[in-house]
C-alpha cells in the first residue's frame, strides 16, 4: 500500500495515523476504484494475515497491495462493479470475493463485504471514498461441512439459515435466496429480523426465546416478508446447536413456505363456516359467535332473532329457484346493511338469524324485531318481478331462555311458529314477554297517534288552603282519551312517554297550556296558582329554564302563580344539577314542590339542600292515618314539623275522608287535595267549584 500516492497533504497526516490505528479495516478509494490508502487492519485483512499475527511487519503488509492491485485481485466482473460503485459517490454495500496466492495462509479466496461512503476533504477537490471492510468468509461456514452434507443443504427445497448465538446470519442456502428474494449480501451479517412482517407481537418472540434458551427446538408458523415486501407463511423449526463446551454457538433454522396451504385451508374454513349463496355466516359460524360472546361477555344478555321468510317456497315454485336465490341474496344484503352492529347469518333455506348484543330489555328486542319487519316489508325488485315479502320472527334471550346455542335456536324456532298466529308477526319464546311487549308496542304506536291527533287535554284538581278554606290553587293533570273514548291513566302512559323520549315535548306542551289557562283566569279575576308536574327527563333538560321563561312570557302569567312539582327521586338523580336548575327557577319567582314525599328516598338530609317551597305528603301516608297504628300519624306529624322548620308549606294529597282531613288539619298541614274536596275537573268546572266553594267546611277551626 503506497501512502505517498495519497494527495491528502501533510495536514492530514495526524488523521491518517489515527485511521491507521483503527481496528475496523478501512480503505480510501479514488473515484475510479483505485486504492489510495488502507489502514493496518485493512492491509492485514486483504493480505490474508490474521490481526494477531505479530510476526508480520507493517512493511511486508503495506507492500502487498497497491493502486491497481486491488482491482486485479477481483474478478473482472466484480472489479467493474467496484469501479461503478465508486464513481457514483454514494453510500453502497458490495459483496466481493478476493483471490489470494499467499500459500502460507492456505486460502485461495476471501469473501469481503465492503461498505462505501463519501469522504469529504477540506480544501480539496478530490472526492475519495471511505470503504470499511467486513470479512464474511466465516459466514460460509456451511461450505466446510463434509461435501455431501453441504450439497444436501445447498440443494434442499427447504430454506436453511444459520445464525451465530447472537442471531447474526452466517449462512443461507439457495432455497432461501430463491424463495425470499434476498441475496447473500443482503442478509449475511444481518439479524433474521430483516424478514419480519410485524405480524407477531412481543409475546410470540418471548415464547420463542424462552424455548430456545431452554435448549429446545422451536417450531411455529412465522409470517415473514420477502425482499419485495410480499408476505409468506413459513413453517419454521429453529434448533440451537451447541459447541464442544455445551454452549449454544449457533441456531439452525429450516423452513417451508406454506402460504398456498394456508390459503387453501382458509378457503376451506371459509366454506365450512359461511353460506355459499349469501356469503353470510352459517349456523356453525353463528354458534361460534355465540360461544365467543358467552366466554368473553359471560352473562351479558344477547338476543337471538330467527327470521323466517314467509312464502319463499311459493316464490320458488312460481318464479323458479333462481328468483328464490336472488331474493335470499337481497335479504342478506339488506339485513347486513341495516344492522351493521349485529351479527347477521343464515341458518338455512328461508331462515336467517340475527345475534344482537347490547339488547337489555324485551322492549328493546321488540323494537329491533319491528325494525327487521320494516326492512323486510320494503319491495324486492327481482330481475323477473317486484315482490312484497313478510317475515315471521321468533326471539330468545340469553341467558334468560337458556345458555346453549342449539337450545336457543330451537326455542326461537318455536316462538317464530307461534308468532305466525299473532298480529304483530313476532314473538318471544317466553309468552309472557310476547304479551307484555305486544301491549307495550301497541301503546307506543297509539301514543304516536295521540300526538298526531291531539288526543291529550288537561284537567285541574283544586287544592284548598286550610287557613281560609278557599281554593287558591290547582294541580294540572294530563289526560289522554283515545279516539274510541277510552281513558288511559297518566300513571300508565307517562313512563312510556319518558322512555320514548317524548315526555319533553309533551311536557312543554302541558306547561304552555297550563300557563295560558291560569293567565286567562287571572285576567277574568280568578287568581288561581297552578302546579304542573315535571318529569325527571324535563329536569335534566339543559334548556328547561328557557322553556319555562318562554311559557311565562308568552302566556303573561306572573311567575309566582306557577309551581313545578317534582318527585324526590327525579331530584336526586343528579343532585348538583337539580340544585342548580331549581335555584335558577326559584330566582325567577317560580315555586318548587316535592311531590309524593315519602315514597322515594325520603332523604331528610337532602330536604335542607334542595331549593323547594312546598312538600306534598304522599297519598299512601294519608290513607294510613285512620288506622289503629299510631306510627303513621307520628310520621306525618314529624314530616309536617320538619317541613315547617325548614319554612316549607305542606300539602296533604289524596284526602278521601273527613277523618283524614280533620287529622291533617290538626297536624297543621297548610293545604289539602283529594277526592273529598274535589276531583280533577275541566276548566269550567274548576271556576264554578271555586266560586261556589264553601270555605267554612274546610277552614281551620271548623
Ligand atoms: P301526582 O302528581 O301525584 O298526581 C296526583 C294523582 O293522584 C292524580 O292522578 C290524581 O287524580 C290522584 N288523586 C288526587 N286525589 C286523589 C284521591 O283522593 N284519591 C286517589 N285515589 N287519587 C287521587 P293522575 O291524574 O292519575 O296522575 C297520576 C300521576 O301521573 C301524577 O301523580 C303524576 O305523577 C303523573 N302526571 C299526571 N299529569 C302529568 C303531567 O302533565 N306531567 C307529568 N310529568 N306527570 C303527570
Ligand atoms: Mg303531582
Ligand atoms: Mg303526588
Amino acid at each position: 500500500m503506497n501512502v505517498q500516492k495519497l494527495s491528502l497533504g501533510t495536514t492530514q497526516s495526524a488523521q491518517i495515523t489515527a485511521l491507521d490505528n483503527l481496528t475496523i479495516p478501512s480503505l480510501i478509494l479514488s473515484r475510479n476504484g483505485l486504492l489510495c490508502y488502507g489502514n493496518k487492519a485493512a492491509r492485514q485483512l486483504l493480505s490474508g494475515v490474521s490481526i494477531s499475527d505479530t510476526a508480520i511487519s507493517n512493511t511486508v503488509i503495506s507492500n502487498t497491495l497497491t493502486g491497481q492491485e486491488l482491482l486485479q485481485r477481483l474478478s473482472p466482473q466484480q472489479g467493474k462493479e467496484l469501479q461503478a460503485a465508486c464513481s457514483l459517490f454514494t453510500e453502497q454495500q458490495l459483496s466481493l470475493t478476493f483471490f489470494y496466492n499467499d500459500e502460507p495462509y492456505g486460502e485461495k479466496q476471501r469473501s469481503i463485504q465492503l461498505s462505501l461512503s463519501p469522504l469529504i476533504i477540506e480544501n480539496s477537490d478530490e472526492k475519495p471514498l471511505l470503504a470499511t471492510l467486513k470479512d464474511t468468509t466465516q459466514y460460509n461456514a456451511a461450505q466446510h461441512l463434509p461435501d455431501h452434507l453441504y450439497q444436501a443443504i445447498q440443494q434442499t427445497e427447504d430454506m436453511v439459515m444459520v445464525t451465530d448465538n447472537q442471531g447474526c446470519i452466517e449462512y443461507v442456502n439457495p432455497a432461501f435466496i430463491h424463495q425470499t428474494g434476498y441475496s447473500e449480501a443482503d442478509v449475511l451479517g444481518q439479524n433474521p429480523r430483516v424478514l419480519s412482517s410485524d405480524e407477531h407481537d412481543d409475546a410470540f418472540y418471548s415464547e420463542m426465546w424462552a424455548t430456545l434458551n431452554a435448549g429446545d427446538s422451536y417450531r411455529n408458523v412465522f409470517i415473514n416478508c420477502r425482499r419485495d415486501g410480499s408476505r409468506f407463511h413459513e413453517e419454521k423449526t429453529i434448533t440451537p446447536v451447541c459447541d464442544e463446551f455445551g454452549q449454544v454457538s449457533h441456531f439452525v433454522a429450516t423452513g417451508r413456505d406454506i402460504t398456498d396451504l394456508i390459503n387453501s385451508e382458509q378457503h376451506l374454513n371459509y366454506l365450512r363456516r359461511f353460506d355459499s349463496l349469501t356469503g353470510l355466516p352459517n349456523r356453525q359460524r353463528l354458534s361460534e359467535h355465540f360461544e365467543l360472546h358467552v366466554t368473553q361477555r359471560r352473562k351479558t344478555s344477547l338476543a337471538l332473532f330467527l327470521i323466517d321468510l314467509d312464502r319463499l317456497s311459493r316464490i320458488n315454485d312460481s318464479l323458479g329457484r333462481l328468483a328464490g336465490d336472488e331474493l335470499l341474496r337481497m335479504t342478506a344484503s339488506r339485513l347486513r346493511k341495516a344492522l351493521p352492529s349485529y351479527v347477521v347469518g343464515r341458518l338455512g333455506s328461508d331462515a336467517f338469524m340475527v345475534l344482537a348484543e347490547e339488547i337489555q330489555t324485551p322492549e328493546q328486542a321488540a323494537h329491533l324485531a319491528q325494525k327487521i319487519q320494516q326492512i323486510m316489508a320494503l319491495p324486492f325488485e327481482l330481475t323477473q318481478a317486484e315482490l312484497f315479502m313478510s317475515a315471521s320472527l321468533g326471539i330468545t334471550l340469553y341467558p334468560y331462555d337458556g345458555d346453549q346455542f342449539d337450545e336457543l335456536v330451537n326455542k326461537a324456532d318455536s316462538a317464530m311458529h307461534r308468532s305466525k298466529d299473532n298480529d304483530q308477526g313476532f314473538g318471544f319464546f317466553t309468552e309472557d314477554l310476547t304479551l307484555q311487549t305486544q301491549n307495550r308496542v301497541r301503546l307506543e304506536n297509539q301514543l304516536r297517534q295521540a300526538l298526531l291527533h291531539k288526543e291529550f287535554h288537561l284537567v285541574f284538581q283544586p287544592k284548598v288552603n286550610l287557613a281560609n278554606g278557599k281554593i287558591e290553587s290547582a294541580e294540572v293533570l294530563l289526560r289522554w282519551v283515545r279516539s274510541n273514548g277510552k281513558n288511559i291513566s297518566p300513571a300508565e302512559f307517562i313512563p312510556v312517554l319518558e322512555e320514548m323520549g317524548l315526555i319533553t315535548s309533551v311536557g312543554e306542551w302541558v306547561l304552555m297550556r297550563a300557563c295560558c289557562y291560569a293567565s286567562q283566569w287571572l285576567k277574568k279575576g280568578h287568581r288561581i296558582s297552578i302546579s304542573v308536574n315535571l318529569s325527571a327527563r324535563q329536569l335534566k333538560q339543559p334548556n328547561l329554564l328557557t322553556i319555562v321563561q318562554r311559557c311565562l312570557d308568552s302566556s303573561g302569567l306572573p311567575a309566582e302563580l306557577l309551581e313545578l312539582e317534582l318527585t324526590e327521586t327525579s331530584m336526586l338523580e343528579n343532585v348538583e344539577h337539580s340544585i342548580a336548575q331549581l335555584t335558577r327557577l326559584r330566582e325567577k319567582g317560580v315555586r318548587i314542590a316535592i311531590d309524593d314525599f315519602g315514597t322515594g328516598y325520603s332523604s331528610l338530609a337532602y330536604l335542607k339542600k334542595l331549593p323547594t317551597d312546598t312538600l306534598k305528603i304522599d297519598r299512601a301516608f294519608i290513607q294510613e292515618l285512620e288506622g289503629q297504628d299510631q306510627t303513621d300519624l307520628n310520621i306525618v306529624h314529624t314530616i309536617i314539623q320538619l317541613a315547617h322548620n325548614l319554612k316549607l308549606s305542606v300539602v296533604a294529597e289524596g284526602i278521601e275522608t273527613q277523618r283524614q282531613l280533620d287529622i291533617i288539619k290538626q297536624l297543621g298541614c297548610n293545604e289539602a287535595q283529594g277526592f273529598l274536596l274535589a276531583k280533577p275537573m275541566n276548566e269550567i268546572e274548576l271556576l264554578n267549584t271555586k266560586k261556589h266553594f264553601e270555605p267554612k267546611l274546610f277552614a281551620l277551626g271548623q
